[in-house]
């Protein structure tokens, strides 16, 4: 089944309204003849309204980098999947690793955050990954595998298909070390087996699992080659409209 590549730029906390604006008026500009890729940006949330204004009709969409599980209440300083929607988002990544790792971020906060989302009509992307210590003992399969089990843990199969995940090595995120496109096709493949053993087929084969950790112009064309990456997730390389054009264009 053809699943159509889709590339995202986090962002994270940089780039405030005025500058995102610019950004993302560049990448509508630089991106019109994208042609059959998906794109969407997660600006930083202060920044989600003066970007929403740029986007307008370009198909570009807008997500946001974090929600809590509840649409409204005494949360100060929260962000709300239904509160966001209503700002123009339509896209929301959850359990991003430096969430995971710097907020306590845990597997049942992602899995109540992506049933919000749906909820609300946000788009989940569910980031998983593994790091080095855990690579190096072997033991990375087991942990994608358990992250992406804990995140589905509420969600009967007719709620799956408007998910993405998102594969992203803790040691590959903001360290200029990309995996391998074999190291990461690998994995990939594993999340689709794990994808499979919980939804069959249909679901595995049209769900689609985005590579992430420092992506740029020259690690893209052979990361995105491989048959099971359906498309990237680029931190660094996406606040330059130049080098994250580059990577949408080499999709195709
Ligand atoms: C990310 O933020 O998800 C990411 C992959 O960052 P970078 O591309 O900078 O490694």
């Amino acid at each position: 089944m053809a699943r159509r590549t889709f590339i995202a730029g986090n962002w994270k906390l940089n780039l405030g309204p005025a500058s995102s604006a610019r950004l993302a008026e560049e990448l509508v500009r630089t991106l019109a003849d994208r042609g059959e890729v998906d794109v969407a940006l997660y600006p930083t949330t202060i920044s989600i309204p003066a970007v929403q204004a740029v986007l307008g009709g370009s198909g570009i969409e807008l997500g946001v980098q974090e929600v809590e599980a509840f649409a409204s209440g005494a949360y100060t300083g929260a962000n709300s999947p239904v509160l966001c929607r209503e700002a123009g988002c339509t896209r929301a990544l959850i359990g991003h690793s430096e969430r995971r790792q710097r907020y306590g971020e845990t597997d049942a906060g992602v899995a109540a955050k992506t049933v919000a989302c749906l909820d609300a009509g946000l788009l989940p992307m569910i980031c998983v990954g593994e790091t080095l210590q855990e690579r190096d003992a072997g033991v990375a399969a087991d942990i994608v595998g358990h992250q992406v089990r804990a995140a589905l843990s509420a969600l009967p199969a007719d709620r799956v298909g408007a998910l993405t995940i998102a594969y992203e090595p803790v040691w590959a995120i903001g360290t200029g070390r990309t995996a391998s496109p074999a190291e990461a096709q690998e994995m990939h493949q594993h999340v689709r087996a794990v994808l499979r053993s919980l939804y069959g087929d249909v679901i595995a084969d049209g769900l689609r699992v985005l590579y992430g950790g420092s992506v740029t112009p020259e690690t893209a064309p052979a990361l995105l080659g491989q048959p099971d990456i359906d498309g990237a997730l680029v931190g660094g390389a996406s606040l330059k409209a130049a080098s994250f054009a580059a990577i949408v264009r080499a999709s195709h």
